[in-house]
């Protein structure tokens, strides 16, 4: 099988770059990584104090590629470049954030179909509903579900400064590639684009004031989501499974790249858990129990909740009428309300200046 970006970044991710302690891909310092047929070439940038000290680290990295199955050639350059080192320190200690959001928070799956989408669309209003100024990002950019889970068709317009307003529906503000450009049309995006686009998306857009920015991620742990998770200003990190161990298996990876990229995991939520029988109420777990429940206990992290697998969640999320917003509150609506006001708890706790301790 031809090797690919992926299996190159992988085998980069285990150089330590023993200045920073941190992977040399996490760090940001492997940049124009090209791949062309089985020859590889990159460059290694560090900061120029660091000149030839760094030859080692460079081979390093030149012999973890070389060692791939199927690579013909390897090529790292070292690059000294100070904006660029400077920049990256900048970047790693604290991404910049987006004027006028407070927090940034980021909904992930380790693999797509796990429901990744309607939580994030659920969550968010569930979070406008509690009172908070909410607005939902859609950079799932390969496959963009807000234009149908919202049902949204039409396009934002332009405001002030050139940038794009957000489209407000369900007491949210949102956009999505799906709004610019037709949804049921395949694009192939590169690596750039995507990055441009989903700078574009948090930049370009008019969302501020907002208390809270749901970011609809792609879905995997590949070199879109690791660079999205390393230049947005994330608070924390949301991490959808199902119970299944094979959809907990990608989760754990999706965990990896977050603690790998020193964003807090605000929790893990179990998507389509139980099966309640609409005709007998009988329930079932048709895709195993508790999975991520206990996943979350043995990573000592925080369990969010469970969302019950029910064919209303998928009838409302298709007909562009999240459960989240009904006015009745049936038991798909409180989950997803549960799941919105644990998230809202440990914004608040975040929030909160640390107690001053007066001695008398
Ligand atoms: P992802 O974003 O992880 O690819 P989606 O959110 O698009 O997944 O969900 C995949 C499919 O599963 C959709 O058809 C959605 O309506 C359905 N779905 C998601 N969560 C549930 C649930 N709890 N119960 C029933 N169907 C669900």
């Amino acid at each position: 099988m031809a090797v690919t970006r992926e299996d190159v970044l992988k085998a980069l991710d285990r150089i330590v770059d023993p200045a920073s302690g941190r992977s040399v891909v996490a760090s940001g310092m492997i940049t124009g990584l090209a791949l062309k047929g089985r020859n590889v070439i990159f460059a290694l940038e560090v900061a120029p104090e660091r000149g030839r000290e760094a030859e080692p680290l460079r081979r390093a990295c030149e012999d973890a590629v070389a060692a791939l199955p199927g690579i013909a050639s390897v090529s790292a350059v070292l690059t000294a470049h100070q904006e660029a080192a400077n920049a990256r320190a900048a970047s790693s200690q604290s991404p910049p954030g987006i004027a006028g959001v407070e927090a940034v928070i980021a909904v992930a799956s380790g693999k797509g179909g796990v429901g990744k989408s309607t939580v994030a669309a659920n969550l968010a209003i569930a979070l406008a509903r509690m009172g908070l100024r909410v607005g939902l990002l859609d950079a799932d950019i390969y496959g963009p579900s807000v234009p149908r889970l919202l049902g949204i068709r039409h396009k934002p317009q332009q405001g002030a400064g050139g940038k794009l307003e957000p489209i407000e529906k369900f007491g949210l503000k949102t956009m999505s590639i799906g709004f610019l450009v037709d949804a049921e049309t395949p694009m192939i995006w590169r690596g750039p684009m995507v990055q441009s686009a989903l700078t574009q998306m948090m930049g370009d857009v008019l969302w501020a004031p907002l208390d809270a920015l749901v970011v609809d991620m792609p879905p995997g742990t590949g070199d879109a989501q690791l660079t999205m998770a390393q230049r947005v200003p994330l608070r924390g990190a949301v991490i959808v499974s199902t119970p299944q161990d094979l959809a907990l298996i990608d989760a754990r990876k999706a965990i990896a790249m977050f603690e790998k990229t020193k964003v807090p995991i605000l929790g893990l939520v179990e998507n389509m858990s139980v099966f309640v029988c609409p005709h007998c109420g009988e329930r079932s777990h048709i895709f195993g129990e508790g999975g991520a429940r206990r996943m979350a206990e043995a990573l000592s992290l925080p369990f969010l909740g469970e969302i019950p697998l029910l064919g209303s969640i998928r009838e409302m999320s298709d007909a562009g009428s999240p459960v989240a917003a009904q006015e009745s509150a049936g038991p798909e609506t409180l989950a997803y309300l549960h799941l919105a006001d644990a998230i809202a708890r440990q914004l608040r706790t975040a929030l909160r200046p640390a107690p001053r301790i007066v001695l008398e």
